[in-house]
C-alpha cells in the first residue's frame, strides 16, 4: 500500500467521516438517525428507506469503511488528535499537509474546521519555543477565501486578491496579508476576525459561506542562517480547508444565471480536488491542477512532502440521506 510513508508513519491520505448530531429541527419533525456506528470501528452504515413499486417500504443498507468515523458525541479535541495533531511535527520538517472539511450545507464542516488552527498553531508554537528554540522558525498566518472562482482576503476586508507562479512553480498570492504569530490570543483574534468576515457577507450568512472555499493557511519559515536578519525561506505549510457546501455542486440548473455559475465553478473545483488527491495517492507526475481555481491555489501543497487529511462530514437525519450519500460515495473515492 503506498498510502504510508515508511519515513515516518503518518499516512499520506488520511479520510475521516464524522457525523454530527441531530438537531432540535430534526428530532421536532420526527425524522430518524439513519447512520450507525459500531463502538471502535472505522465503518458506518447508511440505512435508506425506499420504495417498492406497490408503495411498500424497505430499508437498503450501505456499509462504508474510513480510516477513521467519528460519532457524534466526538470532542473537537479527539477530531484535532485523529487528523492534523500527528502532522503538526512534520512542518518542520519540509512538509506541507492540507486539511479539508466536505460535506453539504449544514453538516459540521465549519463546526468541525473553525478550532483546528488555533489547537495546530498552539501546538506550533510550543515547538517553536521548545524543541526548535533559538533556531530561527517563525509561524505565520493568512486566511482567504475562493468566491465564484476569484479569491478575496478575509483579514483585509475582502480586498480582492490574484495568484501568480513564479519560476519555481511556486504559488504566490499577491497582496495576501501574512500576520506573523508569536501568541495564541492573536492568533484566535485573526480566525476570529477572518470568520466573521466570510459569515456577513452581502448576501446574507450561510447563503454566502456555503458558496464559498475559505482556506486558512499556518505558514512555517525560517531565516537562512537561523538569524532575523535576512528574509525568512518556507520550510512548510499547514492549510485548512472549509470547503463549499457539496450540494451546491448542482446548482447548475437553477433559474438564476449567477447561482448557475457559481455551482459550475464549486462543482468543478471538488471534482478537480478529487482528481488531484487520487492523482497524488497513486503517485503519479502528473497532478491536473489546472481544473480549478481551488486545485490551482493548492498546487504547491500537492507536490512533493505532502499530507492530506479530508473529514467529511455528514448529517444523521433521513432528509438528508441523498447528500450523505453522495457525501461518503465521494469520501470513498477520494481514499
Ligand atoms: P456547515 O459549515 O457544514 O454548513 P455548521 O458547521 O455550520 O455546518 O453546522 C451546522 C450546525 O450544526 C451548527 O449550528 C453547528 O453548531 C451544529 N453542529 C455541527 N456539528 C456538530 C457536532 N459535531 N456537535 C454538535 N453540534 C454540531
Ligand atoms: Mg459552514
Amino acid at each position: 500500500n503506498n498510502n504510508t510513508n515508511r519515513a515516518n508513519s503518518v499516512a499520506k491520505i488520511k479520510v475521516v467521516v464524522r457525523k454530527r448530531p441531530l438537531n432540535k429541527k430534526e428530532i421536532a419533525k420526527k425524522e430518524d438517525d439513519i447512520i450507525t456506528i459500531e463502538p471502535n470501528s472505522n465503518a458506518l452504515t447508511v440505512h435508506e428507506t425506499k420504495l417498492k413499486v406497490d408503495l411498500t417500504e424497505y430499508v437498503e443498507r450501505h456499509e462504508f469503511v474510513f480510516d477513521a468515523v467519528l460519532h457524534e458525541n466526538v470532542s473537537n479535541d479527539a477530531v484535532y488528535a485523529e487528523t492534523v495533531k500527528p502532522v503538526v511535527p512534520l512542518i518542520f520538517q519540509k512538509t506541507k499537509a492540507t486539511c479539508f472539511a466536505y460535506g453539504q450545507t449544514g453538516s459540521g464542516k465549519t463546526y468541525t474546521m473553525q478550532p483546528l488552527p488555533l489547537r495546530a498553531s498552539q501546538d506550533m508554537l510550543r515547538l517553536i519555543q521548545n524543541t526548535y528554540r533559538n533556531q530561527g522558525f517563525q509561524l505565520f498566518l493568512s486566511f482567504f477565501e475562493i468566491y465564484g472562482g476569484k479569491l478575496y482576503d478575509l483579514l483585509s476586508d475582502r480586498r480582492s486578491l490574484c495568484m501568480r507562479e513564479d519560476g519555481k512553480k511556486q504559488v504566490c498570492i499577491v497582496g495576501l496579508q501574512e500576520y506573523k504569530v508569536n501568541d495564541a490570543e492573536t492568533i484566535k483574534d485573526l480566525i476570529e476576525k477572518g470568520s466573521a468576515t466570510r459569515s456577513t457577507g452581502t448576501t446574507g450568512a450561510n447563503e454566502e459561506s456555503s458558496r464559498s472555499h475559505a482556506i486558512l493557511q499556518l505558514v512555517i519559515k525560517r531565516s537562512a542562517d537561523g538569524s532575523e536578519s535576512k528574509p525568512p525561506r518556507v520550510v512548510g505549510k499547514l492549510s485548512f480547508i472549509d470547503l463549499a457546501g457539496s450540494e451546491r455542486g448542482a446548482d447548475t440548473t437553477d433559474n438564476d444565471k449567477q447561482t448557475r455559475m457559481e455551482g459550475a465553478e464549486i462543482n468543478k473545483s471538488l471534482l478537480a480536488l478529487k482528481e488531484c488527491i487520487r492523482a497524488l495517492d497513486n503517485d503519479q507526475n502528473h497532478i491536473p491542477f489546472r481544473g480549478s481555481k481551488l486545485t490551482e491555489v493548492l498546487r504547491d501543497s500537492f507536490v512533493g512532502n505532502s499530507r492530506t487529511i479530508m473529514i467529511s462530514c455528514v448529517s444523521p437525519n433521513s432528509g438528508s440521506c441523498e447528500h450523505t450519500l453522495n457525501t461518503l460515495r465521494y469520501a470513498d473515492r477520494v481514499k
